[in-house]
Formats: structure tokens, C-alpha cells, sequence
């Protein structure tokens, strides 16, 4: 047994190793990328290592930003603004086009990067590459799309008209568990729209970020640009609080937990700048007597144990009605013990590791709290340390009542089964958490259907019926309210947030009318 995992730990070292050459990564790596001064890495840098969660090894490390790096970073998207915001939309579609095709090229090995260093499954991997791939095909025909209304003017010989101007410099700030895709949905977007732009990846996923950069490079190089996308890698401390209080970017997009959100958002409000908030989730399923419990069981697995419970939109509540709750929580028991838990990149394995040890922890401190709180577990919840230091077994978890621990969002995959008796009920307990991302309902009951979709119904940004509540297509826009943000990202006009808005009134006659009818002036009596 031993031997085959060495064995196994020695074809993937090897397979490791040419992922990073093919994506031009080196055990050692400069983490800032500005512009024409290209890649900097400041004689002080610190290191900072990047971990592969399956065996806890370091993959390979980067020299993060330092003030001065930083600066240098910023100071590129700055200058490179006034001519990409001149040059035309559908000319920086076609940039983002070109983006589309490398991402195309390289989607299996940036894929299998991302399973290496943020753990999860290999072919979630590449399906997050897909969605960096999406994002940019829509951003491309959004680049003719950038709308404006025109209004009938209350005055003759008048136009009125809105328009569409780009922000300015972004700041895009990115959480661990899609490192690919949430960058993407910005940069895809923000470029099409003429800003420019600064990346701070989380400091768990760097090499992710250089491999991005590196493809997005290529293109730039053949388009003759340089400056739109710059990336620093760097410490909270450093780089995440300059980024939010940095006047010369108008504009933060930041995707993480509502605790960071929160001094995100206070601190940009405070300097007037303009934020696009991507919170976290509390997720629920309400599955009521009339489901399709074969195809409720499906989702549910996906969207509770998939991505080892580290989605935003990762359900979290199971709220079932109480006619069906021990069948369906038979069902998911049974599907719970037939999970293959192990190496991300293996083809086979469907839960991967969670991100880091202490995330191990939280799961298990969370479910010690339930239990305190009266909550009893069905399946699951043990570490599996034999696998590697970040494994565990997705668990399910009975609770009579929305107990505290049930309004937090624990980034693991601990599913709370709640029983409800009216959909009322369910729908009140599902809107009862400060949270309000993604929910669903499995019914074939067409009032239960649009009841829930009805503003008495669920309070989240994303309503789905009959799927689960992870895997959002680009789109839709993507966001969640309450706690969650309140903004939103990727498709319909969420491109909107990156542009601002401008309303232009043109007076072609030799008359001088005033709005509301007003008369001012000598002859005004
Ligand atoms: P996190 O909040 O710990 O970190 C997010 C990012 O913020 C990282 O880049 C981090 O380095 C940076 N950061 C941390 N402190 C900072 C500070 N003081 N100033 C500026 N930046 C700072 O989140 P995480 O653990 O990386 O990601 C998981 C969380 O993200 C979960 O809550 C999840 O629900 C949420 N999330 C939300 C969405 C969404 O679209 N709503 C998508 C993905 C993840």
C-alpha cells in the first residue's frame, strides 16, 4: 500500500514538473508583473511558497510585491489608460478574443495547475479554465454591445442622450477557491470596457496568477500593448491594504469573505471610490414532496461536496420536507459512502483535499459546535489524515432548528439538514441567514416553482429550480445580496459597474429653453 503511493507520489512529482515548464513557471518566481518594466522582483522581497494541498509539499515560491514593486505595478496601469481607454471597444474585444484563443490552447494544463494548487478536482479544473474561456467569448461580443439610451428631450431642438465612459485603473482582489475564473470575469470584462487593470491573487494560489499572466503577456505582445493587465502578488498588509486605499484606483472589485468584504467596503466608501463586493454565501436547497428525488440526490451531492464545499454557492442547508426527509437523507448517505476521495489529478477522484490544514480545523470545530447545539451527525465529518493533511469526509448534519452555527458560512463541506412542514416555513428559513448568494428548489409542482421564484419567495441573487445552487454560467450576472454584497459580476449588464455613466444633453436649436420651463434673464417676465 505504501509502495503504490509512492510510486504514485513519484509520477505525479514528475507530471508536477512539467505543468510548470510548459506554463514558463520556475521554482523561483518574481510575483509582480508591470507593464513595461515586466516582471520586478525588489531585492527585499520576501518569499512567499506555494503548498500543494494534497501532500502539503512546496510546489515552487514567489518573491512577493514590496512598497516600491507595488507602486510600480500601479503606476503601469495608470499610464497605459488615457490610449487603451482611446482605443475602440470592438478593437479591445478583439485583445480579449485573442485572450479567448490562449486560454483555448492552454486549458488542460492551467486546469491541472489550478488542481494542484488550490486541490480541487481535475476536472473542475479545467472546467473553471472553461469559464475564463466563456467569459471572454462574452466580453468579446460585449465589446460592440456597450450600450447607451437615448431620450426624447422635454425641449425642442434638443438630444438627450446617456453614454458609457471607462472608469479608470481596477483593482481586482481574488479569493483562493477560483483563482482562474473570478480574475476572468474582471479582467474580461474591465478590458472590453477600457480600463486597465491590477491583480492581488490570493497569496494561496501565486502560481495560478503568473501562469495567467505569462498567456495573457503573449497576447498583449502581439497586439503591441502593454500596461492593461499588471499583476502584484503580495501580503495582505501590504499589498491588499494599499490596493483598497489607493486613490488612483477608482474602482475595487473584491471577491472573498463577508469579514474582509467588510473592511474592503468601508475603506474604499470612506475615499468615495466604487466597489464591486462578491461576498460569501449560505446556500440552501429546499427539496419539497413533489421532487424528483433521483435527480434532487444528484445535485445535492454536486452541489454540497463539490470543490470539497469551498464554492461561494456550495449548498449548505438541506431543507426538506419532513414526508421525505429520511429518504432523501437515506439516499444521500448511501451516495455519501461511495465517494472517491484522494489526488486531485487523478482522473477518478471526485472530492479532492481541502485547501490547508487549518481549514481541516474549522470544519471540525464546526462540527463540534453543532453537536453542542443539538445537531446530530448522519455521515462523514472525520479528518482523514492517512490521505494527506488537508483530507476529511464530507459530512451531513441533522438540525431540528436553524441553530447559530447554521447562519455562518463554514468553508467545508458540512451539509445541515433541516426539516420544515409548510414551504412558508422552508422559504422563511432559508431567507433567515445574513447571507443571500445562490438557493434552489426541487419541485415539479409549478405553484411551489414560482412561489419561490415570486419576490415572496427566496431573497438570493441566483433562484434556481431543479439544479443545485453551485455552477453558475457567465451569462447571468453573478452576485448575492444582503451580506453577501449586494453587487454583481460576469454576464447580462454587469458590465455596467466598470464604466461610468455619462448623460449628455445637445442643444441643436438657436433657442435657449431651460428644463422645467424655467425663465431667467432681462426678458424673463
Ligand atoms: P479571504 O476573504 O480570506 O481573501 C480574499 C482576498 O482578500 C485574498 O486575495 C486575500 O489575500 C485578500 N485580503 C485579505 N485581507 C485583506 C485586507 N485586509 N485587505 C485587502 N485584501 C485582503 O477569502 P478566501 O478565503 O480567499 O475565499 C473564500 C471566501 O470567498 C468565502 O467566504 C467565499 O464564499 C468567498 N467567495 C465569494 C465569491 C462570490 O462570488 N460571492 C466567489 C468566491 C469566493
Amino acid at each position: 500500500m505504501i509502495e503504490l503511493r509512492e510510486a504514485s507520489m513519484n509520477t505525479r512529482s514528475r507530471k508536477v514538473q512539467g505543468l510548470l515548464e510548459h506554463l514558463s513557471l520556475k521554482p523561483s518566481n518574481a510575483g509582480t508583473y508591470a507593464g513595461a518594466a515586466g516582471w520586478i522582483a525588489d531585492s527585499d522581497a520576501e518569499r512567499l511558497v506555494s503548498l500543494d494541498p494534497f501532500t502539503g509539499n512546496e510546489i515552487a515560491s514567489v518573491l512577493q510585491a514590496t512598497g516600491h514593486s507595488y507602486d510600480q505595478a500601479i503606476e503601469a496601469a495608470v499610464q497605459a489608460f488615457p490610449s487603451w481607454r482611446a482605443t475602440p471597444a470592438p478593437r479591445r474585444g478583439l485583445l480579449v478574443r485573442d485572450l479567448g484563443t490562449i486560454f483555448r490552447e492552454y486549458q488542460e494544463p492551467l486546469g491541472e495547475l489550478i488542481s494542484l494548487e488550490m486541490g480541487k478536482i481535475r476536472s473542475e479544473g479545467i472546467g473553471e479554465v472553461q469559464e475564463v474561456i466563456d467569459i471572454c467569448d462574452f466580453a468579446t461580443g460585449l465589446s460592440r454591445q456597450l450600450y447607451g439610451k437615448t431620450m426624447h428631450s422635454e425641449r425642442p431642438g434638443h438630444r438627450l442622450y446617456e453614454q458609457w465612459h471607462p472608469l479608470g485603473p481596477t483593482g481586482i482582489i481574488t479569493a483562493f477557491n477560483f483563482p482562474a475564473a473570478v480574475w476572468a470575469w474582471n479582467a474580461a470584462i474591465a478590458a472590453v470596457c477600457g480600463n486597465t487593470m491590477v491583480w492581488k491573487p490570493s497569496p494561496i494560489t501565486p502560481m495560478v496568477s503568473i501562469a495567467i499572466q505569462h498567456l495573457v503577456n503573449r497576447v498583449c505582445r502581439e497586439h503591441s500593448v502593454s500596461g492593461i493587465f499588471n499583476l502584484v502578488i503580495g501580503s495582505n498588509e501590504l499589498v491588499g491594504k494599499s490596493i483598497i486605499n489607493d486613490l488612483r484606483l477608482p474602482l475595487i472589485s473584491f471577491t472573498g469573505s463577508i469579514k474582509v468584504g467588510r473592511q474592503v467596503a468601508t475603506k474604499v466608501t470612506e475615499r468615495l471610490g466604487k466597489t464591486i463586493l462578491e461576498l460569501g454565501g449560505n446556500n440552501a436547497i429546499i427539496v419539497t414532496p413533489s421532487a424528483d428525488l433521483q435527480l434532487a440526490e444528484r445535485a445535492i451531492l454536486f452541489a454540497a461536496v463539490g470543490t470539497t464545499g469551498q464554492r461561494c454557492t456550495t449548498a449548505r442547508r438541506l431543507i426538506v420536507h419532513e414526508s421525505i426527509s429520511d429518504e432523501l437523507c437515506s439516499r444521500l448517505v448511501h451516495a455519501y459512502s461511495q465517494l472517491r476521495i484522494g489526488d486531485p489529478l487523478d482522473p477518478e477522484t471526485m472530492v479532492g483535499p481541502l485547501v490547508r490544514p487549518e481549514a481541516v480545523s474549522t470544519m471540525m470545530e464546526a462540527l463540534d459546535t453543532v453537536q453542542r447545539q443539538g445537531g446530530e451527525i448522519v455521515v462523514g465529518g472525520n479528518p482523514l489524515p492517512r490521505l494527506g493533511p488537508c483530507f476529511v469526509e464530507p459530512a451531513i448534519v441533522r438540525v431540528t432548528e436553524q441553530v447559530p452555527i447554521v447562519s455562518e458560512e463554514t468553508f467545508a463541506p458540512i451539509l445541515y439538514l433541516i426539516e420544515y412542514k409548510e414551504l412558508s416555513q422552508a422559504i422563511e428559513i432559508q431567507n433567515g441567514v445574513p447571507q443571500g448568494l445562490s438557493s434552489s428548489i426541487f419541485t415539479t409542482d409549478l405553484r411551489e416553482a414560482e412561489y419561490f421564484l415570486s419576490a415572496a419567495g427566496s431573497d438570493c441573487g441566483i433562484a434556481n429550480v431543479n439544479i443545485g445552487t453551485s455552477g453558475a454560467e457567465i451569462g447571468g450576472a453573478f452576485g448575492g445580496e444582503k451580506e453577501t454584497g449586494g453587487e454583481r459580476e460576469a454576464g447580462s449588464d454587469a458590465w455596467k459597474a466598470y464604466m461610468r455613466r455619462q448623460t449628455a444633453t445637445i442643444n441643436w436649436s438657436d433657442e435657449l429653453p431651460l428644463a422645467q420651463g424655467i425663465r431667467f434673464g432681462p426678458d424673463a417676465g
